[in-house]
């Protein structure tokens, strides 16, 4: 029999109606009774959190990480799985992805776009699939599971705001799909980790994301450089472009990189890679040692540079750290 539990830290999922709107309000036994009982595994409960996900914050990936530590390193749980809010799951899957490195159980978050109390919640079956997820020991990692979808943590993007089709497998194929034979697993896909686990427990907040916009003052990032920040990540256009002519943002980009600050570029497409390499606008910016974030979603690359920058503040440790692909966040020709 496998031993799940089942972390919950509120979210739609565990939302009810309140004068002021919807607010997580049950707890993880109230959410298994609504789901009903399950073959073929033994269910623990445990409320770490009760949040709307707006409100988590890299504080809050710390915490359940820690939890997520304790117990796998105490060999508890074949699997653990997360309810929570959709609108920062992806973060904090991104975020679990780079604390938890090398993981060898199931880390599975999933959460609703309907209250689980709503009869028509999506919820039920997303708990299952997470619950189904949990028992399966080939899914090394953390995933998000949702709408019969099974993706890594680490490629996840919210893309819908309503439709129960809210997330996305950016870059990469899904790691399983439910349809009329059960779970299809993917098993080319899967991580067989060969690297030891290992916990991070720190993460530096000074991080911020920019999306370019045509017109964009450079001089907005003095404000950066004057408050502390170590890291930024810059949402550029296309393919890698990067304005200079009448407001050069290029030679702001330098000037922060001189500063010991580590600038992250990527697309902002949400498919397919960026290479700054193709126009001179890009190709501008890599003489300057900034760092190519390739296909990784913003949200990786953001989870991925407060992870990078508490471990070093030098920029070019966290390059390197760039350069290297931890939990499948990254697509990459050479160096694994
Ligand atoms: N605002 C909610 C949250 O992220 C939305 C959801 O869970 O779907 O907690």
């Amino acid at each position: 029999m496998k031993k799940i539990l089942l972390l919950s830290t509120g979210g739609t999922i565990a939302s009810s109606a309140s004068d002021e709107g919807l607010i997580p309000s049950l707890n993880s036994n109230h959410l298994l009774s609504i789901i009903g009982p399950m073959s073929d595994c033994e269910i623990t409960c445990e409320d770490i959190m009760c949040l709307d996900s707006s409100n988590m914050q890299p504080e809050e990936w710390i915490t359940i990480a820690s939890r997520i530590n304790d117990v796998y390193i105490n060999e508890l749980y074949d699997g653990i799985v997360i309810t929570h809010g959709t609108d920062t799951m992806a973060y904090t899957a991104s975020a679990l992805s780079f604390l938890l490195t090398n993981i060898s159980i199931p880390v599975i978050v999933t959460g609703s776009q309907l209250p689980l109390q709503h009869p028509l919640s999506d919820g039920i079956d997303n708990i299952k699939l997470a619950i189904l997820g949990g028992c399966e020991e080939s899914l090394k990692g953390v995933f998000i599971a949702f709408n019969r979808k099974i993706i890594l943590g680490s490629r996840a993007v919210k893309v819908r705001t309503t439709n129960f089709d809210a997330f996305e497998s950016i870059n990469h194929d899904e790691i399983a799909i439910v349809n009329g034979k059960g779970l299809q697993i993917n098993h080319s896909l899967l991580n067989k980790p060969v690297k030891p686990y290992y916990f991070y427990n720190e993460l530096n907040t000074s991080v911020l994301l920019i999306k370019l916009i045509p017109g964009m003052n450079p001089a907005i990032l003095d404000l950066l450089m004057n408050n502390n920040y170590k890291g930024i990540v810059v949402e550029a256009f296309g393919a890698g472009g990067i304005n200079f002519i009448r407001r050069d943002l290029i030679a702001q980009l330098e000037k922060m990189v001189s500063y010991g600050i580590s600038v992250v570029v990527c697309s902002q497409c949400l498919y397919e890679n960026s290479d700054f390499s193709i126009y001179q606008t890009g190709q501008k910016v890599l003489q300057h040692g900034v760092i190519q974030a390739l296909d990784m979603t913003s949200e990786a690359c953001v989870t991925k540079l407060m992870w990078a920058l508490a471990q070093s503040n030098k920029p070019e440790d966290v390059k390197l750290m760039f350069e290297t692909n931890y939990a499948q966040e990254i697509s990459l020709t050479s160096k694994e």
